[in-house]
């Protein structure tokens, strides 16, 4: 299992490195969709993990460094898979790719067989 673990990392790096700059450059509150409760799916999923994770100064996104989110992607997958659905219908090559991806992702939570990321839906166009 420890690929199978490896491969759904490096997945959720490259999701999150592909969606970071729509919501940096791209969008007109970058950032603005982080809310206190997926801090929370990210403190759940790290415990599942065996993790913890390091508490930042932010006044209410517990996980809000001066740099960005210090959550790595394959703890907060809620995060690290939402993008604007304008993004993906509008540019047909990121939402090849994006799409691609969050498939790759869910196999692979799939052969995990951990609990299912609470709030991402298995279909993207559910
Ligand atoms: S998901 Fe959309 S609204 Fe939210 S930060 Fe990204 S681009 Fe902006
Ligand atoms: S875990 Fe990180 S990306 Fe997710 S809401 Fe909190 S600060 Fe934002």
């Amino acid at each position: 299992m420890a690929d199978v673990l490896a491969a759904l990392i490096e997945k959720y790096r490259a999701i999150a490195e592909l969606t970071q700059p729509r919501c940096l450059g791209g969008c007109p509150e970058p950032g603005g969709c982080c809310r206190p409760q997926y801090c929370l799916l990210a403190e759940t999923r790290a415990r599942q993990f065996g993790e913890t994770l390091p508490t930042q100064n932010h006044p209410t996104l517990r996980y809000m460094g001066p740099e960005g989110c210090v959550v790595p992607p394959h703890l907060r997958p809620l995060c690290a898979v939402h993008v604007c659905e304008f993004h993906v219908r509008q540019d047909s090559a990121f939402g090849e790719e994006y799409l691609a991806l969050r498939e790759a992702v869910c196999r692979l939570e799939e052969r995990l067989g951990l609990p299912w990321p609470e709030g991402m839906a298995r279909d993207y166009w559910e």
